[in-house]
């Protein structure tokens, strides 16, 4: 990314060296990134975007995801991972920038170092944070919280468990359950595809008692609020960065690759080859969409651009194009490569997985284009039936 907003270094070359080395070990082994893990702590980076006088980085957002996309060019499920906390972190930091200070207690946890993990995920629930699988009961000084949640990043780390459920008369609860809590358990289902190292497991909650000083947010069910607006903002944006890194790291292979590659019926590389250099240039076009989109996104939520309504449109657009082209980029990086880039050895071949889950993550690739079509039909998203 472009932006002018640089963060003070503290993730070093020769560690993001190391993380790369490791990656393919956690991939092959299913295991979470725990060296990493243990480094990425030791620097502070899980506490970058504290604001300072809560004892944390201060870092703006456009500064957090640059340093993410960063992280994700050598280890992306590293970077996918850090940020189901740093999100979090970000939500509660952004709130307060834009005047609710009410998650001021989640920012002083994180800069004490307490770990938050994201458990929004549920099977059958496409609209995670507005509708819950899972159910809620006010009880005397908290909740009551029972339900299902799969793709728990951070699961063997987490220290408060960011989770949502629904009340039976329609409000949403998020709540943060902190680890020594009872009536909980762990299901160790994580063995996917790609992002293997974030050790996503599922977390079953029966019937856990949740405090109301770690109730984040009390909303109507299919509303969205400032907590809402500052979780798509930054989470999506985090999640966009990391699968930009895999694209720019992908067309460094390709580049490497091109070069190397020869062919008896060409005098030079394969760089040469006409289809590879139109590859190549589809694939940087596409890198110049993404790099400029994602800047534009962050820069004018720092600089409180105001959209309005539309703000959800950019938010859910930019991780759409980004996820997407990223698929793209990799796809060409494939066919530039040939087929070294099938075998376990290469890094593409990770890389390749890697990038397939981005379209999973919320807003996923069935669920953006109805959001960005219905706002930019000037439909309201809570329209009923939803599709018509
Ligand atoms: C790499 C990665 C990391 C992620 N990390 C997080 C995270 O930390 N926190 C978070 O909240 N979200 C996370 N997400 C999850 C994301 O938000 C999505 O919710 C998730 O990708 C699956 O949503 P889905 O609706 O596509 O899944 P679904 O297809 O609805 O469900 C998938 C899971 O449910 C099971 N399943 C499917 N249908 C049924 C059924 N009918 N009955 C019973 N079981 C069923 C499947 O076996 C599978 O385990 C992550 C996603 C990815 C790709």
């Amino acid at each position: 990314m472009t932006s002018t907003m640089t963060a003070p270094v503290i993730i070093t070359d020769e560690m993001l060296r190391r993380f790369r080395e490791r990656a393919p070990g956690y991939d092959r082994e299913n295991a979470f990134f725990r060296e990493d893990w243990e480094e990425i702590k030791a620097t502070g980076f899980l506490g970058v975007l504290v604001p300072e006088d809560l004892g944390g980085g201060g870092w703006s957002l456009p500064q957090y995801v640059r340093e993410l996309q960063r992280i994700a060019e050598y280890a992306p499920a590293t970077a996918l991972a850090v940020n189901m906390h740093s999100y979090w972190v970000g939500i509660a930091a952004e709130m307060r920038r834009l005047g609710d200070p009410s998650l001021e207690w989640l920012l002083k946890e994180a800069a004490a170092g307490e770990v938050f993990a994201a458990g929004h995920a549920e099977s059958g629930n496409d609209l995670p944070g507005f509708l819950s699988t899972a159910k809620a009961e006010r009880v005397d000084g908290g909740y009551r919280i029972t339900g299902h949640k799969m793709f728990g990043s951070l699961t063997p780390v987490w220290t408060r468990f960011g989770c949502h459920a629904m009340t039976e008369d329609g409000q949403i609860i998020h709540a943060f359950m902190p680890r020594d809590t009872p009536n909980y358990t762990i299901k160790e289902t994580w063995d996917t595809l790609g992002m293997r190292a974030t050790r996503s497991d599922d977390t079953i909650l029966d019937g856990v008692f949740v405090p109301d000083r770690y109730i984040g947010r009390v909303l109507p069910a299919g509303t969205a609020d400032l907590f809402v607006l500052c979780l798509f903002a930054v989470a999506l944006s985090g999640i966009a960065s990391v699968y930009l890194g895999i694209a720019h790291r992908a067309m460094d292979i390709a580049r490497e690759s091109a070069r190397k590659r020869t062919s008896l019926a060409l005098t030079r590389s394969m760089a040469y080859n006409a289809e590879v250099q139109h590859n190549a240039a589809k694939m940087a076009m596409r890198l110049e969409a993404m790099d400029a989109q994602l800047d534009r996104l962050v820069n004018d939520w720092a600089s409180n651009a105001d959209y309005g309504d539309r703000w959800p449109l950019k938010i859910v657009a930019t991780k759409y194009n980004v996820v997407e082209g990223a698929a793209e980029v990799v796809n060409r990086a494939m066919s530039i490569s040939g087929g070294t880039g099938m075998f376990k050895a290469s890094e593409l071949e990770r890389l390749y997985r890697d990038v397939r889950c981005g379209g999973f993550h919320p807003a996923n690739t069935l669920l953006a284009p109805e959001i960005v079509g219905k706002i930019a039909l000037g439909i309201d998203l809570g329209e009923q039936p939803r599709w018509g």
